[in-house]
């Protein structure tokens, strides 16, 4: 087929296509014509279009297959590839279409002569209502132009089959079945609770006119739209409510990257020279950068990708007229918002005092608009599946983003059990908040140190709400993840410097960056290109460090001058022998000396600490405590890897369990070889936010926990309760003789003591 463009192709359709709406001759006459034209236009021996009638997908029209087969060949949805085409609204491009799993043969078309096939779906109100294929003898792939045209021929058809009342909207109207409560399970996003109304972010836009009359007015309404919209989201990064220098500042650059990108736009304007209205051009290019985000694996990259999505529904409101999100309608005092996904820049714009939750069909934790609901204090619930399906706007939602799940429509015992988990929390909340400037000694008169992790700019106000003693892990390579570049070291020193001014007289341990594993920076090239089987042992943390020699020196140098004047507590991530501490120490103090030289103001101390994550070290503590000021035992990977089990892997994270022997005797044997070695020892990993775990945790005799700050003041108030003698004598009987559950024993001593587990 010797198409040259995919615009060229499709305008030369679409102009003829206009013709065929346009004449007065019967729906099914046009339908018949529409294929020869699509045939002749893609120069394809076949072109059949099949439509949705009764919840089958019945052969309508056909240039090439057998005309006897019309309104015969019937495939049920799922059924066939073009049924396959309309359940998962997708494109088929195929050489060879027996050799697909789902061909189904139908003798009566007469298609056995046909090698090569492609489909893709007619989509009506995000559903298909049909689907348009061509089919070719000579077995080939066919090539990304011509799928384009017959996506965008595609878009032209759902509005003429619609016009012409080929397909019942009432089939196509979307709208829960269920009245009764349903429970739909999500990922937390962001921890919380909220009872409220579901409001759709999105009321949906309907595109009234697919093919263009005029194509430079199409062009003159989109070129307006674009400037209106990038209006808007300058306006918005000014006006950011977080005030200057936080993550969102960040967070509205990349954004506003986005709305400046030429690519976008000359796509866009592209699909309106091919012969789309504006609406429809900006919803073909939606479509297919949906379809490129179906097929990314990588998480960070996908938030980027709806970033664009999201300045793609502004962009298509502003030139449709149909203006508003939820967020500029009045807004209920009680809203749980849904969306697909949301941008940032739609969440800041929503009144934080209405909103009281968030329920997304996608996000992830790393998302952008994860980071403003937690600067916001709104809790959120991700990947709920089929939301549109079930839930009606205005329905009644319990939203639990503790427990990682919401119930829509509940019934009054629902909502009674709810509310009483609610009032629970609350009262813990408050409990928690009072022991806020308690110093957490044991009942024996022992000081424990509670600190707290953080990454973000937003985490520091935390330190003193929670009443932490310091920042004892900040994971400096989160400003990394939410840059959509490696961060100057102007950016680095002025978030450290703040850091360390939010924290006061407290002290705050950064680690240097810990890139690599399941963060991945899709601007920094990994791995030399290179495909990683097993990026948690692979190419990470102090690993790339040490190599991109570089990144190291800047952080280094912004580290010492944002601590200029203080004392600059810095550890490494991931060491596994005691030489990678010793490079990157020297790293630091060649930059020391280097600030010096220059008469820089230096920090009074630099401390320099050791995570221990890798079991490996574990075996050289000896040999590197006399250079150590603090060990760090970052839990997350050392029981990942002293398990070989991925703390990734949810069918894994059930199966062992931190309270291990295995776990707790390492962790102990850890502690002797380092004694008489004055040197602090923390653990920062998750499990010394938990209560049975941290209180295992004290019996093995660490003192010190970083943990995240939701988990300090119910972690104070445990210590409150625990003589460390009794559980210290615990402890050692069980390590020697390990029961059959170690939590249970656990759970049991703490039950006869009055102290709750969780
Ligand atoms: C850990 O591994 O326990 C840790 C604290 O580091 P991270 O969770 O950032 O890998
Ligand atoms: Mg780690």
């Amino acid at each position: 087929m010797p198409v040259t463009s995919a615009v060229s192709a499709a305008r030369t359709i679409l102009t003829r296509l206009h013709d065929v709406m346009a004449s007065r001759s019967h729906a099914q006459a046009k339908l018949n014509t529409v294929v020869e034209v699509i045939g002749e236009g893609l120069d394809s021996e076949v072109c059949s279009i099949y439509l949705l009638r009764e919840g089958m997908l019945e052969l309508f029209a056909t240039k090439g297959l057998a005309q006897e087969a019309v309104h015969v060949t019937r495939m049920g949805v799922g059924e066939g590839l073009v049924g396959t085409i309309a359940e998962n609204i997708e494109t088929l491009n195929l050489a060879e279409a027996t050799a697909h799993p789902d061909f189904s043969y139908r003798p009566e078309t007469g298609e056995e002569k046909y090698h090569s096939f492609a489909g893709v779906p007619i989509v009506r109100r995000e559903r298909a209502v049909g689907v348009l294929c061509v089919q070719h003898a000579e077995s080939r792939r066919y090539e990304e132009v011509e799928i384009e045209a017959l996506q965008t021929v595609a878009m032209v058809l759902s509005e003429l089959i619609s016009n012409a009342g080929l397909v019942d909207d009432e089939q196509t109207a979307l709208g829960p079945q269920q009245t009764g409560p349903v429970r739909l399970p999500g990922l937390t996003l962001v921890k919380g609770l909220a009872m409220g109304t579901a409001v759709y972010h999105q009321p949906r836009i309907t595109i009234e006119h697919v093919m263009a009359e005029d194509r430079d007015a199409e062009l003159q309404r989109v070129y307006l739209a674009f400037d209106k919209m990038r209006e808007q989201i300058d306006r918005m990064a000014s006006q950011a409510e977080f005030g200057v220098g936080g993550e969102h500042e960040e967070v509205l650059q990349t954004y506003k990257m986005f709305a400046y990108d030429e690519g976008w736009s000359r796509r866009i304007i592209e699909a309106i020279d091919s012969g789309l209205t504006a609406e429809a051009a900006i919803e073909r290019v939606q479509q297919r950068t949906r379809m490129r985000m179906r097929q990314i694996d990588d998480p960070l990259l996908a938030d980027r990708m709806h970033d664009l999505e999201d300045l793609s529904n502004r962009l298509l409101r502003i030139v449709s007229g149909q203006m508003g999100t939820a967020a500029s309608q009045g807004l209920r005092g009680d809203t749980i918002l849904i969306a697909r996904n949301l941008g940032p820049a739609e969440l800041l714009e929503y009144d934080k005092r209405r909103l009281k939750g968030v329920i997304l069909e996608e996000g992830s934790l790393t998302a952008h608009v994860v980071i403003v609901a937690r600067a916001m204090g709104i809790p959120v619930l991700g990947r709920v599946r089929s939301l549109r399906g079930v839930v009606r706007d205005g329905d009644l939602l319990l939203l639990d983003a503790d427990k990682g799940e919401a119930t829509v429509r509940p019934i009054d015992a629902m909502i009674e059990a709810f509310d009483a988990r609610f009032v629970k929390s609350k009262e813990r909340a408050a409990a928690y908040a009072a022991l806020r400037d308690v110093e957490p000694f044991t009942r024996d008169g022992t000081r424990i140190t509670v600190m707290m992790n953080a990454g973000l700019r937003d985490d520091m106000p935390n330190l003193a709400l929670a009443g932490a003693d310091g920042v004892g892990l900040f994971r400096t390579e989160f400003q990394f993840l939410v840059s959509a570049t490696l961060p100057a070291r102007e950016r680095q020193t002025r978030l450290y410097r703040d850091v360390l001014e939010a924290a006061g007289d407290k002290p705050v341990v950064f680690r240097t960056v810990d890139i690599g594993g399941d963060k991945v920076l899709p601007y920094l090239r990994h791995n030399d290109g290179e495909h990683e089987e097993n990026p948690a042992m692979g190419w990470r943390a102090l690993r790339v460090a040490l190599e991109r020699e570089g990144l190291l020196k800047v952080q280094a140098r912004s580290l010492l001058e944002a601590a200029a004047g203080r004392t600059l507590n810095v550890m490494f991530p991931m060491v596994s022998e005691p030489w990678e501490f010793d490079a990157a120490r020297e790293v630091f103090e060649n930059q020391r000396k280097y600030l010096k030289a220059q008469k820089k103001l230096l920090p009074e101390a630099v401390r320099y600490g050791a995570m221990l994550e890798v079991p490996a070290l574990a075996e050289q503590l000896d040999v590197l405590a006399p250079r150590l000021s603090f060990l760090s035992i970052g839990t997350n990977d050392l029981t990942q890897f002293l398990f070989a089990a991925d703390r990734a892997n949810p069918k894994l994270a059930e199966r062992y369990d931190w309270l291990s022997p295995s776990i707790m005797r390492f962790l102990k044997r850890v502690q002797l070889s380092l004694a008489g070695h004055p040197i602090d020892i923390t653990v920062c990993g998750e499990m010394g936010g938990r209560r049975l775990e941290a209180l295992a945790l004290l019996g093995i005799g660490i003192r010190r926990l970083s943990i995240t700050p939701a988990g300090v003041g119910p972690i104070k108030e445990l210590v409150r309760k625990v003589d460390l003698p009794e559980i210290t004598e615990a402890m050692n009987q069980w390590l020697s003789h390990p029961p059959a559950s170690l939590r249970d024993a656990l759970a049991q001593w703490a039950a006869e003591r009055e102290i709750e587990a969780d």
